[in-house]
């Protein structure tokens, strides 16, 4: 098993507040794990960890690659002068910033590509701002798909939406999995259950299942 992601005894506070500690993890490339668990839990600080935003205080993580990071309550700005085909090319580009660049036709090419891919061909020229949260959501994971990542940590994406509009971010993810591994912090695991492949129930420290079966097996019905 090729490990994408390990956990080592990691703790993190912020000031005296702990909102993790002792947590140890992996999980294996390509495979999909949902953060279960109650408000306040560490779903959110566990994904920031993932994505590089934060350094543990104590442990070790460590990841076969770059992590592209899907921020929980992502509002935009309604007036916020971005459409989707320039939020989805910005993927590409690294964090330094680089004055004059040009993207090339491959890079443009991989943008149609990503948009096609998540249902967001006739809508890339439309700003960020106008966007449902269903297309919302879906924009961001094509931005992260045209990422070199190779991990993608999305927190709630599913937050804000409807059910049909949940079951179609459901099943682009389950697509993904071929080529990502996807860390996903959700509250509707009644959902997401169906597209798991390891469940981690985060509340303070964390609990491990290695499928969704023993997850429901060992934690029962008391999990929302
Ligand atoms: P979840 O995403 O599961 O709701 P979080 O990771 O957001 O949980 O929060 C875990 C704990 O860390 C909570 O007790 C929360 O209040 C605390 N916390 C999160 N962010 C901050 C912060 N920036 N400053 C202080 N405490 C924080
Ligand atoms: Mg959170």
């Amino acid at each position: 098993m090729d490990t994408a992601i390990a956990f080592k005894n990691v703790r993190y506070c912020f000031g005296n507040v702990c909102a993790l500690n002792g947590v140890s993890f992996s999980v294996p490339k390509n495979s999909l794990t949902i953060l279960a668990g109650p408000n306040g839990g560490g779903k959110s600080t566990l994904i920031r960890l993932i994505a590089g935003l934060l350094t543990p205080d104590e442990g070790v993580i460590n990841g076969s690659g770059m992590a592209a990071y899907v921020p929980q309550n992502l509002n935009f700005d309604i007036s916020f002068p971005v459409t989707v085909k320039e939020l989805v090319l910005m993927g590409m580009l690294s964090r330094k910033i680089r004055p004059f660049y040009r993207f090339s036709a491959g890079q443009r090419a991989a943008a149609e590509d990503a948009m096609r891919r998540a249902g967001l061909s006739d809508i890339a020229d439309r700003g960020i701002g106008q966007l449902s949260g269903g297309q919302r959501g879906r924009a961001l994971i094509a931005r992260a798909l045209v990422s070199k990542a190779d991990i993608m940590a999305l927190d709630e994406p599913d937050a804000s939406l409807d059910t049909d509009a949940a079951r179609s971010l459901y099943s682009m993810l389950a697509e993904l999995k071929s080529e990502k591994t996807i860390i996903m912090a959700s509250h509707h695991i009644g959902g997401v259950l169906g597209i798991a492949d390891n469940v981690i129930y985060v509340n303070g420290t964390t609990s491990v299942y290695y499928s969704p079966d023993e997850f429901k097996e060992k934690r029962g019905g008391g999990i929302a």
